[in-house]
Order: structure tokens, then C-alpha cells, then sequence
């Protein structure tokens, strides 16, 4: 299947070390990424991190370092995901770089006039969330992301004209223009729009800032509200200021652009990024996919309970295919989940060693004693059954299941044909067509496992690519 695709993650606040609720975001955004590709789609992948926060400024402060100096150094902490998770990015964008500040600003210039507009504004403001809260939604003035009081911000601001999109956001959404998955996200965004919708801060003073972020254009005493351009990563790292080949062929001229987001931000990527990119005049994403978030042993990620995992030195421990496996067979791709090490070598054992694993070392064994050659494989195998309706929702635990239903399939045939048997007593012939089937289905496997544990699909089609099967390393060797 020809055509183009996008997809993305959120892009993370540097001021703290990526976790694995994290993890679980960049491994799916990874997954639909080479589903993609397998499937023949020009696929780019965008993922980065936001460094125009006033969290940046404040933390630097507490270190005495410069915010930029605070930046280059836990960017890096992220950009380390890419190689230790093994996550195929086409792009890293970092919202303090050029490209970005010019490509922001360009979007804002191209807003609608009647939609941007100054007022004097006081609000209740958490830092922790860079987000204004009311009354109703912060009780007695507590963040109930932070749990910690609001700082009242009494300033001149840029207030965006949301309530001239109102109908136009339900249209896209419900129209299903604009997928949002889960159905409950959806509900939750369409309630959200029918509730009434109100105007939106997108600036605040330079000085509150302390200098940092993307000047507002033709106003230099404002910058942007740090959403405003954390938003606008998903265009500026196509290079949409100069509106170059590859902002024209994965966004403007795309037909499959998925946000992969966590379930605490569904209101700036379904409501406000939408209704930016209408008043710009610019196409709308098409998809919006919400995971859940993950709790460890059971319980909230958090500092001071100190369970923060580092997702890098889970696979150290366990492997990078283990680790992306257990993200996408054992999370609910639409629910919380949890991580807990009890179950990562338990579901490793099941399905990784004693299915999957077992499967190739039993039929590379069988194939290198019967010396069987199969010829190289032409084009991409079938797909298990049910695996691309499970991919089309990005439900990756069901996508996983099809294709461990089928390792089990081939493991029992094993045991019902018994090939040592036809080995024994030299019946090549059976034994020849027998190993075909093996090899046919081994492909299979191994091709459209590649988004979930890419490593050990590399190594399964390099063995099974074609000329004489020869014992590999085991691929996933039992976890005592
Ligand atoms: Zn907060």
C-alpha cells in the first residue's frame, strides 16, 4: 500500500528525567511508525522535547546554571530513548532551536486576526502544569495534577478566540474527520466542546517568562504561552517556516497524521491544536490516540514516593524487546496499566521465551539436522488473522495476540506431525514440505512482529531469509 503517513508523541518537559509512562508513549508512537512502513508507507516519526518552559528558567535558577545549559543537558536524557529503546525517530525536534522559534512565530502571523486579541487578565496559574485553572477545576486554589497551591498571575495577555470554533471543532470531530481513540476520550472531548467553550491565554510578559521562550511577533514584550508553541513541534520540525518538501509531504498532503498523546493533555491536542491550525488555514491532524497512565507495583509514578523507573535500566536488565513487549502485550493501550517486574518475567517466560522463542529454536534446529534450504522470500508475507483490524485502533496488546495465536498454532502442529519421527525413518519428502509450512509461517511472525521487538524480528528474517537455516543465538532465553 503506497502513500504517506505521520506520526508523533507529545514532546516532554526536560526538567525532569524520562520515565517510563514516557516509555510507553514513544514505544506505541514507535510501533505505528513501522507498522506503517511495513505496510509500504512513506512514514515520518517526530518526537522531541519542550524546553520553553518557565520550569526550565526556575530549575537552572535552583542549579545556577543557564536555562539553555540546564536544556542541552536533560535533552540529551531523551534523545537517549531513541538508541535504548531501539526507536526508529525520523525527527528530534527541540523546541529551543531555530527552526522551531521561526516556524512558531509563522503560525501565529497566519491566525486569523479576529481570532487573537489582548486583555488584562488575573488567573489562578500552576507551573507544574503551565496551565491557567478556574475555580471549579482547582478547588480552594490546589493543582489537582500537582496537588500544590496556584500562584495568582495578574498580567496583560494574547487570549486566543476559541469560542469562534466551537461548532467548527464538533463538525471535525464528529464527523470523524478527526479520529479520537479511545471512545471515552472522545466522549470526554465532544462533552468538553458541548460544555462551552472559552477564549484561551496564548502569551504572557517576557519578564514573567524571565526572557525565555518564542517572542510574540510585532510584540516584544510578549512571548508565547509555552502550549502555544509546544503545539506547534508537530509542523515546525517538517520545517514549516519555509514550508519545505517535507512539511508538503507529511502534513499538508497527508492523509494519515496520528498524535500519540497521554490522557492528561486530550484537551490541548483535540480542542485547542485543531482549532490553531483552522484559524492558520492549515490542515487538522487526523488522528488522536490517548493512552492511559502507567502506576508501578501499583502505584502512582511519582518523586517522592520515589518509584520512578528508569525505562533504560529496565532494559539493561531485561532486554529492549522485553521491555517494548511488555508495553505493548501487557498495557491496556486504552486503559491505566501497571508495571511491576513480578509480571514483566512472567509474561517474558510465557510468551517470549516459551512461545515465540521456543517456536524458531525448534524449527531452526529441525531445519539446520535436515539440512533444508527454503528459498528467499519474495514481498511481505500475510498477516496474522485480526491483526490489521487490531492495528487499525491501535489496539497493540490485540495485534500481539494474533500473532502469538499463531506461534501457539505452530508449536502444536509440532507436536502432532512429530518430525523427528519423519527424520528417523528418512521421509524426506514429508519432512521437506513440513518445514516449508514451518518456515512459511516463521515469516509471517517474524515480519509483522517488527513493530513490537523489532531486534528479535531483525534476527528471525535473517534466519529465515532464504539458503540454508542455521542455528541462531537464542532469541529470548528463559528469565529464572
Ligand atoms: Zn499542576
Amino acid at each position: 500500500m503506497a502513500g504517506t503517513a505521520y506520526v508523533s508523541t507529545a514532546i516532554p518537559y526536560v526538567n525532569a528525567k524520562p520515565h517510563l509512562g514516557f516509555a510507553l508513549e514513544i514505544v506505541q508512537a514507535d510501533a505505528i511508525a513501522r507498522y506503517q512502513r511495513l505496510r509500504g508507507r512513506d512514514t515520518f516519526f517526530m518526537t522531541g522535547s519542550d524546553e520553553n518552559s518557565l520550569k526550565n528558567v526556575r530549575a537552572a535558577e535552583a542549579e545556577g546554571i543557564t536555562t539553555r545549559e540546564l536544556c542541552d543537558r536533560n535533552s540529551q536524557a531523551f534523545q537517549a530513548l531513541l538508541p535504548g529503546l531501539n526507536i526508529d525517530a525520523s525527527y528530534f525536534i527541540r523546541t529551543s532551536e531555530e527552526m522551531h522559534f521561526k516556524g512558531a512565530q509563522k503560525l501565529w502571523a497566519m491566525s486569523r486576526p479576529e481570532d487573537i486579541y489582548k486583555k488584562h487578565y488575573t488567573g489562578q496559574y500552576c507551573v507544574g502544569c503551565e496551565e491557567f485553572y478556574t475555580e471549579k477545576e482547582a478547588p480552594n486554589g490546589i493543582c489537582p495534577e500537582h496537588e500544590r497551591p496556584l500562584e495568582t498571575v495578574e498580567e496583560e495577555n494574547y487570549f486566543f478566540r476559541l469560542t469562534n470554533y466551537q461548532d467548527r471543532l464538533l463538525d471535525l470531530i464528529e464527523s470523524g474527520k478527526m479520529r479520537i481513540l479511545p471512545a471515552a476520550r472522545y466522549n470526554e472531548t465532544v462533552a468538553f466542546i458541548r460544555s462551552g467553550l472559552q477564549d484561551f491565554s496564548i502569551s504572557r510578559s517576557k519578564q514573567r517568562a524571565g526572557g525565555w521562550g518564542i517572542p510574540v511577533p510585532g510584540d516584544p514584550e510578549q512571548v508565547m504561552y509555552v502550549w502555544y508553541d509546544a503545539l506547534a513541534n508537530y509542523i515546525t520540525g517538517l520545517d514549516f517556516e519555509n514550508e519545505a518538501p517535507a512539511y508538503q509531504k507529511y502534513w499538508a498532503d497527508c492523509p494519515d497524521k496520528t498524535h500519540v498523546i497521554g490522557k492528561g493533555i486530550n484537551r490541548f491536542h483535540t480542542v485547542y491544536w485543531p482549532a490553531m491550525l483552522m484559524s492558520s488555514g492549515l490542515p487538522t491532524p487526523d488522528m488522536v490516540f490517548i493512552h492511559g497512565y502507567l502506576t508501578i507495583e501499583g502505584m502512582k509514578i511519582s518523586k517522592s514516593l520515589g518509584n520512578v523507573i528508569d525505562p533504560l535500566v529496565q532494559a539493561d536488565k531485561y532486554g529492549i524487546d522485553a521491555v517494548r513487549y511488555y508495553l505493548l502485550r501487557a498495557v491496556s493501550p486504552y486503559a491505566d496499566g501497571d508495571y511491576s517486574e513480578d509480571r514483566m518475567r512472567d509474561v517474558y517466560n510465557a510468551d517470549l521465551a516459551n512461545n515465540l522463542g521456543n517456536l524458531s529454536r525448534r524449527v531452526e534446529t529441525l531445519s539446520e539436522k535436515a539440512g533444508y534450504a527454503p528459498a528467499p522470500l519474495d514481498g511481505a508475507p500475510e498477516a496474522p488473522e485480526g491483526f490489521h483490524e487490531a492495528m487499525a485502533d491501535y489496539r497493540f496488546n490485540d495485534a500481539v495476540g494474533a500473532i502469538l495465536g499463531l506461534s501457539d498454532a505452530l508449536n502444536q502442529r509440532i507436536e502432532e506431525v512429530k518430525p523427528w519421527e519423519l527424520q528417523k525413518a528418512g521421509n524426506t519428502a514429508d519432512l521437506e514440505a513440513f518445514l516449508g509450512e514451518m518456515v512459511e509461517g516463521i515469516r509471517r511472525i517474524a515480519y509483522w512482529v517488527t513493530p513490537f521487538i523489532p531486534g528479535a524480528a531483525s534476527q528471525m528474517r535473517e534466519t529465515f531469509a532464504g539458503g540454508p537455516v542455521k542455528r541462531s543465538k537464542p532469541l529470548f532465553p528463559r528469565i529464572q
